[in-house]
């Protein structure tokens, strides 16, 4: 792993003998205030991967212009091969070995296999609630139930289109992903008036012209495990749904999932990137060539951190949401006024204006 003159500050590696368990937090850079970034548990997460995580959370809340730096943990073991017990004690331990340096230098929040319950345990250990975000609301928390993600993807969607003389009502949107982002994304921008006309899941792909409905679709993930068991729609491929004739593509899943293989199949006018590194980074100035607007994942997918930073300074929900939807629309405004001004590509010119205020 190589630095640079941004970071990382600390990489702090922990080891809890009991468990047999590594963790690490990175704390990449400190600038402008305590690095943020959730906690990662999977069987295969290290250091290099918590460092590039790290470095994604500094730009992102440097674009969302937070008073928050960098950073990002990772606890290396599959939650699946341990008992709920042993995952409370290896959370509760995290917390607590993290004393000295959250809410300081670090506040952590959940990722991958964390929720608000984990964030429970973590300040069962650590002693402040001010030291994570994320949650239980009598902890003074902002769930990340809520939605905050998708609401500000949905937010993103309504600029991008706005920008390309589109109206979002009856905009036509596809969603790769119907977990925590896809479902709210999709459902803030059924609210907007769009007609979302394709969603997928692990299971493959559901297309409906004619629209999919939020809640219904929902219902249907929830009781039957997957939305290709929808009543109405046609049941597709699940890689189908990135080579849509859309109007909005929204990867809200995977990464890598835009690449070589498919490019030259997007059909989308625009993509957000719900999720983190959804395309290739060979691949988006083609893109942008071929007149695809992207809205990248550190602009796009920003609602999360911005909520928790309502949650940090004891927002209400109204407020939060508020504050996502202004952070959001400036940064989506900054960084495609500067690209058209500059010629660069919405995402360098937000990596620009990221790193200047990181100057
Ligand atoms: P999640 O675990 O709630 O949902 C993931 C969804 O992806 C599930 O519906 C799953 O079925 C689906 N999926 C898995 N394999 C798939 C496949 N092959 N094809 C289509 N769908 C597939 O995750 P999430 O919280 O919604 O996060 C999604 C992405 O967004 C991740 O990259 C995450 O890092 C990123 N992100 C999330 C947040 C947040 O606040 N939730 C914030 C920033 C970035």
């Amino acid at each position: 792993m190589q630095g640079d003159t941004l970071g990382p500050s600390y990489i702090i590696q922990m080891y809890n003998p009991k468990h047999n368990v590594w963790a690490a937090t990175v704390i990449d850079n400190i600038k402008r205030g305590p690095g943020k970034g959730g906690i990662r548990m999977t069987g295969t997460v290290g250091v290099e991967e918590v460092s590039r995580l790290a470095r994604a959370m500094t730009l992102k809340c440097a674009m969302a212009d937070l008073p928050f730096g960098g950073a990002k943990s990772g606890i290396t073991v599959d939650p699946k091969t341990i008992s709920k017990e042993a995952k409370r004690e290896i959370v509760t331990w995290f917390g607590e070995s993290l004393r000295m340096y959250a809410p300081k230098y670090y506040i952590s929040a959940p990722d991958i296999n964390m929720a608000e319950e984990e964030m429970r345990w973590f300040v069962e250990g650590h002693g402040d609630p001010k030291a994570i975000t994320g949650k239980p609301k009598d902890l003074g928390g902002l769930p990340h139930e809520l939605g905050s993600t998708g609401f500000g993807v949905a937010h993103s969607a309504r600029m991008a289109l706005d920008s390309k003389g589109i109206s979002v009502t009856g905009a036509t949107i596809a969603i790769e992903g119907y977990g925590n982002v896809g479902v709210f994304a999709h459902k803030f921008l059924e609210e907007m008036g769009a007609n979302i006309v394709a969603v997928s899941d692990s299971r493959g792909a559901i297309y409906d012209a004619s629209g999919l409905k939020h809640s219904e679709l929902l219902a249907t993930k929830q009781s039957k495990g997957s939305v290709t068991e929808h009543g109405t729609g046609e049941k597709i491929e699940g890689k189908k749904i990135f080579e849509l004739d859309v109007d909005v593509l929204i990867p809200a899943a995977l990464p890598d999932v835009i690449n070589k293989s498919n490019v030259e199949n997007i059909k989308a006018k625009i993509i957000v990137e719900g999720a983190n590194i959804s395309i290739v980074s060979e691949c988006v100035e083609e893109l942008h060539r071929r007149g695809v607007l992207v809205i990248p994942d550190f602009v796009a997918n920003a609602g999360g951190v911005i909520s928790s930073y309502a949650e940090h300074v004891g927002y209400d929900e109204k407020k939060m949401f508020e504050l996502v939807k202004e952070k959001i629309e400036k940064s989506v405004k900054a960084m495609l006024e500067r690209s058209k001004k500059t010629g660069e590509i919405p995402r360098s010119a937000a990596e620009a204006i990221a790193l200047e205020r990181l100057g």
